[in-house]
């Protein structure tokens, strides 16, 4: 019978085995976990801290019960140090110290990514007993969590204005904890344009977080007073002291083990695989956010996400047991809430997109959720770029209001990318309308059509990536629903 390792208890490793034992309920699968915390949503974390989510079991995806009840075998506190490649065996370090070879017929690796330090001096000194900590695993979790119910922090410095970063930022503003979060770029949320990463700056502001954009932290130190940072701001020294400080810079793969065992290494550092998962070590497979992504506009990238790891960790797994399955690609679609605000993107910005190789046109632009006569309306900014040539969507950014549906309508973008729809062709699409959730022109197509607008000339030849030439109609900003009373504004990039 085969039997199948998956390493790491996360959404690629637990993906692979539940792909494994739902394929083929024959297949001996064991699942070895370094903690003893298997499916938990990470994504969940700052929803834990901000008190949406209570207890801290609830953010299982499924109890330990419920996993071996699928038929896999769980080996938790277990660490996996080495992979013996010829010999296919995983060398383990039990929970009591010994050490063990266990035999496997196809191995797939999801041991993820590892906080980034981001060469801030004093990281390696300082940890959670200090007041100094990260937020990736479960252990990180209870660590903050001790630290916030036994001493009480007024004040604490997040270090990264990132996705996770504003999640943490929102959920110990709502703990009554002064807040000041320090970012390296000269705005907040740097995966979208400034534009918009300055709206969400506004709604931080307006809930009394301290921003404090283009700051360089280069050292964390215990001090008389708390825990000092410094760093540069704007050129000159800036220095900042608060009871706790959050660092979450980003991450870098964890590939110590595969590395080892002689696979390649491609972009951000993170483990070379096909589109089939495959690492190029026989019967070895890696899938996460340990492992290169590929992305359908850019090929092979680094872009650690939950929702690719759970795509990857299935095809691994189907794979494993002699399965073809593909990971059909990322299109990096991405999407956080902060306090009362949404802020959504896919597909590349501008700056991507020429990066590599397009000829990108964006156009920022704004339209109310649903019309306005309904109470209740909000506008969305959005920001589109389109590819000037041939009107090939090549990326969408949205912020709006909570209950403004700005993830649904950035899939809605997403989905267009998969297909390699141009921008004329979004405006074509049927949406939903009903006047309290839409308008007969969707938000969506009022963005697209304001790219339209700024591109003179590119309706009649607009093409889609497949080369079939849409159905075009006349200008559409002309016919737009009179009661529409807030025109798309434009601004190319
Ligand atoms: C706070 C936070 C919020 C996030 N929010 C979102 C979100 O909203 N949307 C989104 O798409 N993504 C989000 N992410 C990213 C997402 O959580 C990750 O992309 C995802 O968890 C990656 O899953 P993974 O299985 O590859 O690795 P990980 O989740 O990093 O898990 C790795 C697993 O491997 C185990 N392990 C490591 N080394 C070993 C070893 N040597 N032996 C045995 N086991 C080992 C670990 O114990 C763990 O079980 C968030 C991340 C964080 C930290």
């Amino acid at each position: 019978m085969t039997h199948l390792i998956a390493i790491g208890g996360s959404d690629a490793g637990i993906s692979a085995a539940l792909r494994a034992r739902e394929l083929d309920p024959s297949v001996n699968v064991t699942v070895v976990v370094a903690d003893r915390y298997p499916n938990f949503s990470i994504c969940g974390i700052p929803y834990y801290f901000s008190g949406d989510v209570t207890p801290w079991q609830s953010l299982a995806h499924r109890t330990t019960a419920d996993l071996e009840a699928t038929g896999m075998r769980l080996r938790l506190d277990t660490l996996a140090t080495g992979i013996d490649v010829a010999g296919r065996k995983l060398q383990l370090r039990n929970p009591d110290g010994s050490v063990e070879d266990l035999g496997y017929d196809e191995l797939v690796v999801g041991i993820g990514a590892l906080p980034s330090h981001a060469g801030i001096v004093g990281l390696d000194q300082l940890g959670a007993e200090d007041g100094v900590h990260v937020i990736h695993s479960m252990g990180d979790t209870f660590a903050l969590d001790r630290h916030l119910t036994e001493r009480a922090p007024r004040s604490a410095i997040i270090v990264g204005a990132g996705y996770v970063g504003l999640e943490m930022a929102e959920a110990f503003t709502v703990r009554g904890i002064r807040t000041t979060q320090l970012q390296r770029g000269p705005e907040v949320l740097s995966t979208l344009d400034p534009e918009l990463g300055a709206l969400v700056h506004t709604e931080l502001d307006q809930h009394g977080v301290e921003v404090v954009v283009n700051s360089t932290v280069k050292t964390i130190r215990k001090t008389a007073a708390g825990l000092t940072v410094t760093g540069i701001h704007e050129d000159a020294p800036f220095e900042r002291t608060a009871d706790l400080v959050l660092v979450v810079v980003g991450v870098r793969p964890n590939t110590a083990l595969l590395e080892k065992a002689g696979a390649t290494l491609g972009p951000g550092g993170a483990v070379v695989v096909d589109e089939g998962m495959r690492t190029g070590l026989p019967h070895v497979y890696s899938a996460g956010d340990g492992t290169i992504t590929h992305h359908r506009l850019l090929g092979p990238t680094y872009l650690p996400l939950g929702t690719t790891a759970h795509k990857q960790g299935r095809v691994a797994g189907e794979n494993a047991l002699g399965g073809d399955a593909k990971f059909a690609g990322s299109v990096g679609t991405q999407v956080v809430k902060v306090f009362d605000l949404v802020a959504a993107r896919t597909g590349l910005r501008h700056h991507e997109a020429a990066a590599a190789g397009y000829r990108p046109l964006t156009t920022g632009s704004s339209a109310d959720d649903h019309l306005r006569y309904y109470p209740g309306a909000h506008p969305i900014s959005f920001r589109i770029t389109g590819d000037h040539r041939d009107a090939r969507l090549l990326g969408a950014q949205l912020v709006g209001r909570l209950g403004t549906e700005v993830a649904k309508r950035v899939d809605t973008f997403a989905t267009a990318l998969y297909a390699g729809l141009t921008v004329p062709q979004i405006s074509e699409l049927d949406l939903a309308y009903t006047p309290p959730l839409g308008s007969p022109w969707d938000a969506v197509q009022a963005a697209t059509q304001a790219w339209e607008a700024a591109a003179p000339g590119r309706r009649a030849s607009a093409r889609n990536a497949s080369g079939a030439k849409p159905q075009t109609k006349p200008p559409m900003l002309a016919q737009r629903d009179p009661s529409r009373t807030q025109d798309p504004r434009i601004d190319n990039a």
